[in-house]
């Protein structure tokens, strides 16, 4: 049983790499970003409330992300494992998800932090060239970052869950590294 929380900055790799873990275990991966972006092309409800947040590089309100992750949490096909990626950004959704993971009878889940230097992150994402990733909003989502989303690093240091893996290293390295931690 694979249950594996991300974390790390936008343009960590947590993407990425969570792909390759999900298809590798056969676990699904369950990206907000990706639910959240899918939403906003269908332009379902849920897609036009996040979309002003997203086009800033703010977080889409707890309670509609927390909500779209309980239903998708909620399916058959997470019973075998699953790969968090992109959720919690916030310490309220952090404490959310414990009790949600605890209703469910969802244990053991691992959180792994993948670490990478702000100037390196940058660099990335001014790459990738998503259409939120103008350097005003990245910049904006890396305040978000270190202002709502990194103090989850103590939150889980805190209750003995947090492991850490280098994430400034070849794709192959860091995926070589998480395999290990993962199934430690
Ligand atoms: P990145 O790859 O830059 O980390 P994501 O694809 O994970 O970004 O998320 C893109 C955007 O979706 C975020 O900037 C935010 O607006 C929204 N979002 C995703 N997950 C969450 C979440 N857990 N809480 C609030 N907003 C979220």
């Amino acid at each position: 049983m694979t249950r594996v929380i991300f974390l790390g900055p936008p343009g960590a790799g947590k993407g990425t790499q969570a792909k390759i873990i999900a298809d590798d275990w056969s676990i699904p991966h369950i990206s907000t970003g990706d639910i959240l972006r899918q939403a906003l092309k269908d332009q379902t409800p849920l897609g036009i409330k996040a979309q002003g947040y997203m086009d800033k590089g703010e977080l889409v309100p707890d309670q509609l992300v927390q909500e779209m992750v309980e239903e998708r949490l909620s399916q058959p096909d997470t019973k075998l494992g699953w790969i968090l990626d992109g959720f919690p950004r916030t310490v309220n959704q952090a404490v959310f998800l414990a009790e949600l993971l605890h209703k469910l009878n969802h244990q053991g889940e691992k959180v792994v932090n993948l670490e990478v230097p702000d100037e390196i992150v940058i660099g990335r994402l001014l790459e990738r060239g998503r259409k939120d990733d103008t350097e005003e909003v990245i910049r904006r989502r890396l305040q978000v970052y270190r202002s709502e989303t990194a103090p989850l690093i103590d939150f889980y240091r805190d209750r003995h869950q947090l492991l850490t893996v280098n994430g400034n290293q070849s794709q192959e390295e860091v995926f070589g590294e998480l395999k290990k931690v993962i199934s430690s």
